[in-house]
């Protein structure tokens, strides 16, 4: 790995940030049923106002204007700037992790994608097909750079991300949503198989340790629903760090594009 400068971690960190920012604004758009590209503003929630391009840097415009909407004094929600910082941070460790080469530009690609699936999930309980069938495709096609039996392992991690949800799915009598499984399409298709596994168990973990302490502190109950995409996000997200490195540990060889 090359020594890098503070500066291009600042650098990967603004990146991840806008990735953020993005995909906050599309899952906004996307819940109200609007457009989220061409000509469509980014408005204040509270009093409709048209936002500056100063009221939309990531992370540093929530600061600067103190968590309030210039024009009303609104609280702006915490979502985007929390996506804004964990996706900033994201990018940064990848960029930590994989050093400047092409393992840290396709990883950085899923940051906007798992931000998107988090907060709709999270707010709506709902996957949208769509974006999931997109974030396949971005990892197809990044994947082609890793030549054909990387574009193959990214259908084999998509099949068996989709398979294995599924069919939970089927044998809880639909207790859980196909949103995930089709989610798991996306995830699969970035991860490739080895890595899916390794996504699919920690997303599983973190969900199901998350659900334990929240029946414990009596917030959720039983019967009430959480939802499994952002930790299988998450998930991703933790594979993608360290999946590489525990697969090595199994004795096995890391897959295009997590050797480093
Ligand atoms: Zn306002």
């Amino acid at each position: 790995m090359v020594e890098l400068g503070p500066l291009l971690f600042i650098l990967a960190f603004f990146l991840g940030a806008s990735f953020g920012s993005f995909a906050c604004a599309a899952a906004s758009r996307t819940e109200a049923g609007v457009k989220w590209w061409g000509r469509e503003r980014s408005r204040c929630d509270g009093c409709g106002a048209v936002l500056a391009p100063r009221d939309l840097v990531p992370v540093l415009s929530f600061l600067a204007l103190r968590g309030r909407c210039r024009f009303c004094g609104a609280r702006i929600p915490l979502r985007c700037p929390a996506s804004e910082l964990a996706c900033g941070l994201l990018c940064a460790l990848f960029l930590w992790r994989f050093g400047a080469s092409y393992s840290f530009i396709f990883s950085s690609a899923s940051l906007p994608f798992l931000a998107f699936h988090t907060i709709t999930d999270t707010e709506t309980g709902y996957i949208y097909d769509s974006w999931a069938f997109a974030t396949a495709g971005a990892g197809l096609l990044l994947r082609l750079a890793g030549g054909f039996s990387a574009v193959l392992d990214g259908a084999a991690g998509a099949a068996a991300g989709f398979a294995f949800i599924y069919a939970i799915i089927f044998l809880s009598r639909g207790r859980m949503g196909t949103g995930d499984a089709v989610l798991m399409i996306g995830i699969g298709a970035f991860m490739g198989l080895k890595l899916t596994a390794a996504a699919l168990y920690t997303g599983f973990m973190a969900g199901g340790v998350t659900a334990l302490v929240l029946l414990a502190a009596k917030k959720v109950t039983r019967k009430s629903a959480v939802p499994l995409g952002p930790f299988l996000c998450a998930g991703c997200a933790a594979a993608m760090l360290f999946g590489g490195k525990f697969t090595e540990y199994l004795g096995l060889t890391v897959p295009w594009p997590w050797t480093v």
